[in-house]
């Protein structure tokens, strides 16, 4: 379907009573996965666990038995690496080719975009500080470093919910003003209570498998060139020219 008949789909559906206009919306961004072309945090621990206890543990998590914050935990406690390791590995993270582009965009229309992650503040911003972004704000969980051990903290944590680490609505909903739409972008599990409070919700994979299920509006995606031409071509140029 092209881009404007969804976004017609979705007005009408949001019931909006004015069109949708990108300077109009406040973005987020979810990061793994959907800034960055892998699982960074799924990679650390792959790399630099003592032992297979990760799998063990994801398996549940894939199960949905055990939360992501006690997945997590579990996880970290068998991971050993020095920060200075960690910081190597991390220069070799990739960022989706159009994250660029599409920040340009909106830095241009006035949009400064927010980064919610169920990863660690810290190894968000320094991926990011390695490919020159160095004034988006991040939420995400907290780590502190013990010789070579990781010790994870949740200041974000909702006591009422088990699923994830961090709870990204909080972020949402706390400022939430009427004349302001939220736009999401995501893939996984802690996208989905954030997608179910936003407005217009780009999805990829689990998250589009979760939408889809649940009947809730959105966007699919296959990468950030997707979102950016989104932008481009209908929230910006085709609204210009009716
Ligand atoms: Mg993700």
């Amino acid at each position: 379907m092209p881009f404007i008949n969804r976004l017609h789909q979705l007005e009408s559906k949001l019931q909006v009573k004015s069109p949708i206009v990108l300077s109009n919306c406040r973005v987020f961004f979810d990061f793994d996965n959907t800034m960055t072309t892998s699982d960074v945090l799924d990679d650390v621990i792959r790399r630099f666990s003592i032992n297979d206890q990760w799998v063990v543990l994801e398996k549940a998590w894939n199960e949905e038995k055990i939360g992501t914050k006690e997945c997590l935990e579990g996880q970290l406690r068998n991971v050993r690496v020095t920060k200075s390791a960690l910081h190597k590995f991390f220069k070799k993270i990739e960022l989706d080719p159009h994250f660029h582009q599409l920040l340009a965009l909106l830095v241009r229309e006035g949009i400064k975009p927010v980064i919610l992650s169920d990863n660690f503040t810290y190894v968000v911003e320094l991926i990011l500080e390695y490919h020159g972004i160095n004034d988006l704000k991040v939420y995400g969980n907290n780590l502190r470093f013990y010789r070579d051990h990781i010790i994870p903290s949740f200041p974000y944590d909702n006591p009422f919910c088990l699923t994830c680490a961090h709870c990204k609505k909080i972020h949402l909903t706390k400022d939430k003003t009427e004349d302001k739409l939220i736009v999401y972008v995501g893939d996984g599990r802690s996208d989905f209570c954030p997608a179910r409070v936003s407005d217009i919700v780009f999805a990829k994979d689990n998250l589009l498998r979760f939408m889809t299920k649940e009947e809730l509006p959105c966007i699919p995606y296959k990468d950030l060139g997707d979102v950016h031409h989104y932008f481009q071509e209908v929230l910006i140029h085709d609204r210009q020219n009716h």
